[in-house]
């Protein structure tokens, strides 16, 4: 008993501290290695470098140019001799977006129409509303200019790195109505942003996807077979994570229907839910599902 004490106190330390880290707006120029081609800088989001034998590609850039420029150089430390560089974002929000500035004029810069169309509707807005909420937030991301992406894709776009290709992928909305996948092979590595995460509530913030969307979306996500998952707000772990993914987002909206049909209010549902997750789950940092039922309750019939 004392044994399995201490093992749960040790389990909740090291969530806590990666959390911790997680959590961390600057990022620091350590990386960990995920699988054959690709690498992780993990801090506040994860970003992904994938690099190939002429090219690397970067995968969000951290909030704000200073953040940015971190990323650039890291990229550059791990393929001195790769020219080109490429660089995509998960989904708009400011620290996956706004450190766009800080990398080399030349790179080249893709996301699907969606995200940038939502960049154009709501960037701003996200990088006032986070601004507001910490002076260090307001300093990295003072003066932020966006530019235009070179290249903007409908589905999918595939971007040969050399010896290693990146499937840049839309599949609908989730956590945003431009959530992009990339898919690296042949690693079979997915770098998934806010879609799949790991011992994580799903959240759906302002006019994003809606539940049974995302539900949608892990359908053709769990198509790609893939064997490593990169999330951007949490740890990295394997294929299951997908299948986990949409089993979590399953649960909480069946039950959230069923009480809505029985007239429990939002609030309460969203109490009653988030305290069944916390008893299933007492190693996750946070199981408040609140928002998420409130986007099931939500959801057009
Ligand atoms: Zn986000």
């Amino acid at each position: 008993m004392k044994r399995l004490f201490t093992l749960l106190l040790l389990a909740g330390w090291a969530a806590t501290s990666a959390f911790a880290q997680m959590s961390q707006p600057i990022l620091s120029e350590n990386t960990t290695k995920i699988s054959d081609h690709v690498w992780a800088i993990m801090g506040f989001p994860n970003v992904a470098i994938v690099v190939g034998s002429h090219a690397t590609l970067v995968v969000d850039t951290g909030m704000g140019p200073k953040n940015g420029a971190t990323v650039a150089r890291v990229a550059a430390k791990l393929a001195p001799a790769n020219t080109k560089l490429f660089l995509t974002t998960t989904h708009f929000h400011p620290e996956h977006a706004s450190g766009e500035p800080g990398f080399p004029p030349n790179t080249i810069l893709i996301r699907d129409s969606v995200q940038q169309q939502e960049m154009v509707k709501h960037g701003q807005e996200m990088i006032d509303m986070f601004s507001s909420r910490s002076a260090q937030n307001h300093d990295l991301l003072s003066g932020v200019v966006l530019r235009s992406p070179d290249v903007t894709f409908d589905q999918e776009a595939t971007v040969d790195l050399g010896g290693v290709t990146a499937r840049l992928l839309w599949f609908g909305g989730a956590h945003t109505k431009g959530d992009e996948l990339t898919f690296v092979e042949p690693d079979r590595t997915l770098v998934s942003g806010d879609v799949v995460q790991n011992k994580t509530i799903p959240n759906i913030y302002g006019d994003g996807g809606t539940p049974a969307t995302w539900l949608a979306v892990l359908d053709k996500v769990a198509t790609l077979g893939a064997e490593h998952v990169l999330p951007d707000h949490s740890t990295p772990g394997d294929g299951s994570l997908v299948a986990s993914e949409r089993a979590l987002i399953s649960e909480i909206r069946t039950r959230a229907l069923a009480l809505k049909s029985q007239g429990v209010s939002a609030d309460d549902a969203g109490k009653q839910i988030s305290a069944d997750l916390k008893t299933q789950h007492p190693d996750w940092p946070n199981t408040n599902a609140a928002h998420f039922v409130a986007s099931v309750y939500a959801e057009p019939q």
